[in-house]
């Protein structure tokens, strides 16, 4: 299977990324940080995971419930004998698309817009390079800064702002929780799909040497995040238990979000 082919992929992905560009500006990104991570709602967390049934509009590569696509990953890494956290981190890196429970239109978070959920993320506050998916809509964006914009050189990633999606609000909702799992797994979850500097090797001026080190665990997660899509595998019943288990070592039964 190829995946990642935007070039023949249906239209409600390149409307997707058009809203995308054309809405994600600072601005945005500060005020849905604002609007969306304060984490004042209290769920089961198991409760909201299983009702998690987003169809993901912006994935050329998948067309069923992402809940799926979250097993498919966990046991890849499972299967390559890589330790429990990192089995977690594939089985929640999208939970953050549960973003949609409390979404609104104008923002992109609901289940028909998904432009302030999913995608390809980019950097917000600096230039947008070309060699992100649509590249033509990159003109579309209100903000116009230089190759730096509003940072300084080597500031570090976790010191600038992503577009808005479900890397950002699960990152942060992780944190609010408490929840305790090394840096590597943080930074699988916050920057999972800022393909522009795990795939692309842009923003190498905004890195520090943390990211540095941290790129190649990005790198070896997006490995598993992707090529283990797969829209026929759903039998998810047999192995449920053992991540259920999995989630009571590192979540609180209840969780904000
Ligand atoms: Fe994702
Ligand atoms: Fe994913």
């Amino acid at each position: 299977m190829d995946f990642r082919n935007y070039k023949d992929c249906n239209k409600n992905v390149v409307k997707l990324y058009k809203n995308q560009r054309i809405n994600q500006t600072l601005e945005f990104v500060k005020k849905s940080i604002n609007k969306y991570c304060q984490f004042n709602r209290k769920d089961k967390f198991w409760d909201l995971f299983e009702k998690m049934n987003l169809k993901d509009l912006s994935d050329p590569d998948l067309d069923c419930e992402n809940y799926y696509h979250f097993y498919q990953t966990a046991e890849a890494i499972r299967k390559d004998g890589h330790p429990e956290w990192m089995q977690l981190v594939g089985l929640i890196h999208d939970f953050g698309k549960i973003l949609y429970m409390k979404g609104s239109k104008e923002d992109g978070t609901t289940e028909d817009t998904q432009w302030g959920i999913v995608g390809d993320t980019f950097v917000v506050g600096c230039k947008i390079p070309d060699t992100i998916v649509f590249p033509e809509f990159n003109k579309l964006n209100k903000d116009d800064y230089d190759e730096l914009g509003i940072y300084k050189n080597k500031i570090g990633l976790n010191n600038v702002f992503c577009s808005f999606g479900h890397d950002e609000y699960l990152y942060r909702l992780l944190k609010f929780n408490n929840v305790n799992i090394p840096e590597e797994g943080f930074y699988m979850i916050r920057f999972h799909s800022l393909y522009l500097w795990h795939d692309k090797n842009e923003y190498d001026f905004l890195e520090d040497d943390k990211d540095k080190k941290m790129k190649s665990y990005v790198k070896l997660f997006n490995k598993y995040d992707l090529y283990t899509k797969d829209n026929n595998n759903k039998n998810m019943n047999k192995i449920k238990n053992y991540y259920k288990n999995l989630i009571k070592k590192f979540i609180p039964e209840y969780i904000y979000w």
